[in-house]
């Protein structure tokens, strides 16, 4: 078990993210110009629609790469509030249905708690439970399993998203987390990023285990409130 959030450090090169991010806009733009003038050529019905198809793709990557950069970008609005964090994850899960059933993996949600609440801002929140989810379906084999558990501890809540998939080795440990680390063909490697900045401002902390071939388990730990149930 290694903790992850001290993986911070590397966020303060600022230079090298915004070279990055750049870097990373640059591909799905020049991609997105490139199939725009292909269009503007007399092209069949069925080419035009699938240009089109790409081209809504590349927009929709730079989107979500700029729609992750903002959220690091804005601390200030950080928007606190005394949250029960079951029905959150519930949602989170309900919005992963499609993704899950199209990768054939189970995703089940163990918890005997009704109430866990925490101060903290529900939308952040929800990106943090998406992204390891996500990840966890990402990483998981046909017919493979996904475990989100969540368990009260003292004045804290674990939550353990614990996956089937093809495990983190020790040399990847080291990177992910970082910004633009990615082993996907489409990943950006934001979300661990985001997730880690996140986590830390509600003064939470991520340990990951990992076996290769066998799973690997994130646990997120947050303070709850006193009268979480
Ligand atoms: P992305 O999902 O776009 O690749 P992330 O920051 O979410 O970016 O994840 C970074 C990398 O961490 C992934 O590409 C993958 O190699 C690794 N990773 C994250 N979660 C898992 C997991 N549950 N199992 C195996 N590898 C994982
Ligand atoms: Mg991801």
């Amino acid at each position: 078990t290694e903790e992850v959030l001290r993986r911070q450090d590397k966020l303060s090169a600022v230079g090298q993210l915004a070279a990055g991010v750049a870097h990373e806009i640059r591909n799905p733009l020049t991609s997105i110009r490139g199939y725009a003038e292909f269009l503007q050529l007399d092209e069949e019905e069925d080419e035009r629609s699938e240009l089109l198809a790409i081209i809504t793709e590349e927009i929709e990557r730079v989107n979500d790469i700029v729609e992750d950069f903002m959220m690091l970008a804005k601390p200030k609005e950080v928007q606190l509030g005394t949250k029960n964090i079951v029905p959150m994850i519930q949602h989170v899960m309900q919005l992963l249905d499609y993704t899950a059933r199209k990768a054939k993996v189970q995703v089940k949600f163990d918890c005997s708690l009704d109430e866990v609440k925490v101060n903290c801002d529900e939308g952040r929140l929800k990106q943090v439970f998406l992204n390891f989810i996500k990840n966890a379906i990402e990483a998981t084999p046909k017919g493979g399993e996904v475990n989100v558990k969540c368990q009260l501890e003292a004045d804290q809540v674990h939550i353990f998203i614990q996956d089937t998939g093809v495990g983190i080795s020790k040399e990847q440990l080291d990177k992910i987390g970082e910004p633009f680390y990615t082993t996907k063909e489409s990943g950006n490697g934001l979300g661990l990023m985001v997730s880690f900045q996140i986590i830390q401002s509600h003064n939470g902390k991520v340990l990951v285990e990992s076996e290769q071939h066998k799973g690997t388990t994130f646990q997120v730990t947050l303070p709850t409130l006193s009268n979480s149930a």
